[in-house]
């Protein structure tokens, strides 16, 4: 049985500073659905907690990495006087974080440790912004609920140990009060601190609601929804009212910088509606994510996700031959490597990867393509682009035939269709795929 609770969401530029906050405050005295609320750090501050741990900042610049992050903690200090539970917190989680940056190197442990303390901050301003505005409102520890595997920097979550946890220590809070939560920031079976990686509160704000079984997660950020394209990119780009799971995951995935990619994971596998919204503008509306429920056909969006490569792989006895690709993929999955599109021809087999997310390793992506030599030829492309054409029945005739107009004008490297009915995705060169995603969105979405 689900809750009527919301939980929502409030980003990094949400809770900025001081100002923004109490637009965040307002939206939650606004709204008594809301019991669970979770927050991302404020603005810039996981990019210094990153810099800390990146341990080439001598001390001098850690000093001064402290510093900023502690100076943006006290601007909003200076509009708020913290009830005593939270001064000592705050005071506290303070200590510890300024003890920490005093390291000069750090364990995969301690680097999360560094991490969390954005949010945790974060949480005590927040907690208090609430409570002056006349919410009856207290901080809660999401390390406590939030449990997971102990991949520091990028955890899995244990959804059953988390629906267990929320059971016993979170659900009998929200009966009385609204409680304030971190973004971001979890356990592992031991206690010790993990995050699930950078953008991961909105994935936090899922995970939570599906273990308190809440009705819809509100996510607030700096934008009215989901674009059918980046507005930066394309003044003609409209937010989309409604989005299935599906299109939504898709859209997350490929390129969409709205929403983590796994945020979708848990809403959808509850039917947990989500909706995205801008905490400068909550009455402008935004985007719902739910369950399919329209027929709406045709493309409804076009993203891009940067930085590529393309990996071709050819040998002459895969002509007829069995486990070739299975050899592959095994060499890739051992190597952590997630890939992307795959397509075959007889005797080769063309792969993407995220440059960005397998670029911290290096060292491994050499080992593994002297892997992949030994049994093939292996040739590596770069600075390629994605394009994702997202939507539904992407298939029927007449929008094939529009988008083979517009695509032939282009150079592409390599098509992927077929899979889902919810994505057609190309390759492009990445100096062109601007002009590209601009010419898809006019031809396409302005007239539609
Ligand atoms: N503070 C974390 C980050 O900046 C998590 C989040 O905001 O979603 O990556
Ligand atoms: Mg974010």
């Amino acid at each position: 049985m689900s809750s009527q609770y919301t939980v929502a969401k409030f980003g990094g530029t949400s809770v900025a500073n001081y100002p923004a906050m109490l637009r965040c405050a307002q939206i939650i005295h606004n709204d008594n659905q809301v019991r669970l609320v979770t927050v991302s750090a404020s603005a810039g501050v996981t990019n210094h907690l990153v810099t800390l741990t990146q341990q080439k900042a001598n001390e001098s610049q850690r000093l001064a990495l402290v510093e900023a992050v502690v100076a943006i903690q006290d601007a909003i200090l200076q509009q708020l006087t913290l009830d005593t539970d939270l001064a000592k917190g705050f005071e506290q989680t303070l200590d510890e974080f300024k003890s920490l940056a005093l390291l000069p190197a750090l364990s995969t442990q301690q680097c999360d440790e560094m991490l969390s303390f954005g949010e945790r901050l974060s949480s005590f301003l927040f907690t208090q912004v609430l409570r002056n505005l006349g919410v009856n409102a207290d901080r809660f520890d999401a390390r406590k609920v939030l449990k997971t595997d102990n991949r520091f920097g990028k955890a899995t979550p244990d959804i059953v140990a988390t629906a267990e946890a929320a059971q016993s220590h979170l659900i009998p809070l929200l009966e009385r009060k609204v409680i304030v939560t971190q973004g971001f920031i979890g356990s592992d079976p031991y206690g010790q601190t993990t995050t699930l990686g950078r953008g991961g509160s909105d994935y936090s704000a899922a995970l939570l609601a599906e273990a308190i079984k809440a009705q819809s997660i509100h996510i607030w950020t700096d934008v009215v929804g989901i674009f059918s394209t980046d507005p930066r990119l394309c003044s003609k780009a409209t937010p989309i009212a409604r989005l299935s799971f599906d299109e939504a995951a898709e859209m997350a995935t490929f390129g969409a910088k709205v929403l983590h990619p796994a945020t979708i994971l848990p809403a959808s596998r509850s039917g947990i509606a989500v909706f995205v919204g801008s905490s400068r503008d909550p009455q402008a509306g935004g985007t719902w994510i739910e369950r399919e429920k329209s027929n709406l056909q045709g493309i409804r969006a076009v993203t891009q996700r940067k930085n590529q490569i393309l990996l071709t792989l050819k040998s002459p006895e895969m002509l007829l031959a069995s486990g070739f690709l299975a050899r592959i993929f095994t060499i890739l999955s051992e190597y952590n490597i997630s890939v992307d599109l795959v397509t075959t021809s007889e005797i080769s087999v063309a792969i993407t990867l995220d440059n960005a997310q397998n670029s911290s390793r290096p060292e491994l992506d050499q080992a593994c393509l002297e892997q992949l030599s030994k049994f093939c030829h292996v040739t590596v492309e770069n600075n390629l682009t994605l394009v994702a054409l997202i939507g539904s029945q992407i298939q029927l005739k007449q929008h094939q035939m529009n988008l083979m107009q517009v695509l032939s004008d282009f150079n592409i490297r390599l098509i992927c269709h077929g899979a889902s009915k919810h994505n057609l995705c190309f390759l492009v060169e990445q100096s062109h795929s601007d002009h590209v995603v601009q010419s898809i969105h006019a031809q396409l979405l302005e007239s539609a």
